[in-house]
């Protein structure tokens, strides 16, 4: 099955040029034609990407752009004729991949929806939930998920887990995580954190390698590795 991608475009003809190269590509396209219903089909088809027209009627692409983040890091190529600078910095800071000028070469577009996929997955600050792999991560709600099962951790461990995979990619020592997740009265030790990651990694353990981990570095700490 090719990766799930979702066009947002209300002129149908150019919906259509991209549904057909996409899926000529190997993708999975489905289509929304305006902001409501992108929503709609973002929430039940779960994308891999998300190619985004920025001027819709009703809802704008700027407004979809945020509802995504709140909800996920899921790549997002805004699609526009608005070529400026400025836009494109907007977008880009507001949380777009990347950003395609119309009128485009449907060719180049595909070739930029694989670049996007090709890079390791953005982490967008303000995302709530985020997905790695079969793992998924709800901030707000505090759950972690794994092939769709929900994970129990103790409150401490999960604090860990919350707080690791949050950044991922950074190497942090056991007295960083002390003090940045437990607080500094907390009176445990260096060994407390092993056992808590020896936990974690337990709850973990069919979290398959080729998507992350939670590794070792010998002399220094730990690391929430993720490789999609
Ligand atoms: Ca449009």
């Amino acid at each position: 099955m090719g990766k799930k991608i979702l066009v947002v475009e209300d002129e149908t003809a150019i919906a259509r040029v991209l549904q057909a190269y996409l899926t000529k590509a190997g993708y999975q396209v489905e289509t929304a034609f305006d902001g409501d219903e992108a929503i709609r089909q973002f929430t039940t088809i779960q994308p891999d990407l998300v190619l985004l027209d920025l001027m819709l009627p009703g809802r704008d692409g700027w407004s979809i752009l945020q509802e995504i983040r709140r909800r996920s890091s899921c790549p997002v190529i805004i699609l526009t004729a608005l070529g400026q600078t400025k836009e494109k910095l907007a977008g880009l800071n507001r949380g777009a991949d990347d950003y395609i000028t119309k009128p485009f070469n449907a060719e180049e577009v595909v070739a930029r929806v694989n670049a996007v996929l090709r890079r390791p997955p953005q982490i967008w600050e303000h995302a709530e939930t985020r997905q790695y792999g079969s793992l998924k991560i709800d901030f707000a709600a505090r759950t972690v998920t794994l092939h769709g099962t929900e994970l129990s951790f103790i409150p401490r461990d999960l604090a860990l887990l919350l707080f690791l995979a949050r950044h991922p990619n950074q190497a942090f020592r056991r007295e960083q995580l002390i003090e940045e997740v437990w607080g500094l009265d907390y009176e445990g030790s260096d060994r407390a954190v092993d056992l808590a990651i020896k936990r974690i990694r337990k709850a973990l353990q069919n979290w398959p390698k080729t998507e992350g981990e939670v590794k070792t570095l010998r002399g220094v700490g730990y690391q929430f590795c993720v490789y999609r």
